[in-house]
């Protein structure tokens, strides 16, 4: 099933879809309180997509996968290297990326969204798809200059609009095994399995909430691909996850 936020009119409203079904049923409440149906549909193409959750924050992991850590030269971390991206950061499928006049390289880093659905805290690996409402597609926009240049990455990655998602949550696909995929202007750049992670989902959710209690819609952007590159104005960035759907966002300078 796909859950997703939208507006319509001047309402906005959540909404589930079947997969392959271009008609969404309107449910009444969050996603996360066992939301009801009010009986209504409208047609997908009517209505303008929204980052599908409003987390309270976004945990994200550094240097995930093998040839991207790599490709920068650097080693690849004994425990997940977290990092936080504030609520803030998050723009949905429809918004452009905006470049920032104070950082000279803006990368894009495809990666999967995996978004929680009750309150998580000391969850141990065996249990933790039992906190999981489903997966998005995410972007973990970087400002690559800065975050060489800062020893913390509030601003390399916490930046306004640095976490686009969407375009929906999809609850139904393995997360141990989807092909995350980048294209930059149609181009494939980046293309991986979650199954090369070096650390999987079930242990990011085990290692941050023995620390951290994560919130229903909290988000886990669990690591980027090799291939990761520079945009420009007008470049149109697309993050898939195969079985979820395509993110889309244009970058406007
Ligand atoms: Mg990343």
């Amino acid at each position: 099933m796909r859950l997703v936020r939208f507006r319509h009119g001047d309402r906005i409203a959540t909404g589930a879809m079947d997969r392959g079904s271009e008609e969404i049923r309107i449910l009444r409440g969050t996603f996360f309180e066992d939301p009801l149906p009010t009986g209504e549909t409208v047609a997908l193409i009517d209505v303008h997509l929204l980052a599908p959750v409003l987390p309270s924050k976004l945990v994200c992991v550094g240097r995930n996968f093998v040839a991207h850590a790599e490709e920068w030269g650097l080693a690849v971390p004994e425990e997940p290297l977290l990092f936080l991206k504030p609520s803030t950061a998050v723009i949905g499928p429809r918004d452009p990326i905006q470049l920032l006049p104070i950082s000279r390289r803006i990368d894009y880093e495809g990666e999967l969204g995996v978004v929680i659905g009750r309150l998580a805290r000391g969850v141990r690996a065996e249990d933790a798809f039992k906190y999981i409402l489903g997966y998005t597609c995410g972007n973990d926009v970087t400002l690559r200059d800065l975050q060489k240049k800062d020893d913390q990455w509030a601003r390399a990655k916490g930046f306004d609009g640095s976490a686009p998602l969407g375009p929906w949550i999809e609850t139904d696909i393995d997360p141990n095994d989807a092909i995350v995929r980048t294209r930059l202007n149609g181009e494939i750049r980046q293309q991986a399995s979650t199954a090369d992670m070096v650390f999987g989902v079930a242990t990011l959710i085990e290692y941050t909430t023995a620390f951290m209690t994560l919130l229903p819609g909290d988000v886990l952007l669990a690591g980027t691909p090799e291939g990761v590159g520079k945009l420009t104005d007008g470049d149109v960035v697309e993050v898939e996850v195969e079985g979820v759907g395509v993110l889309r966002n244009e970058v406007r300078g």
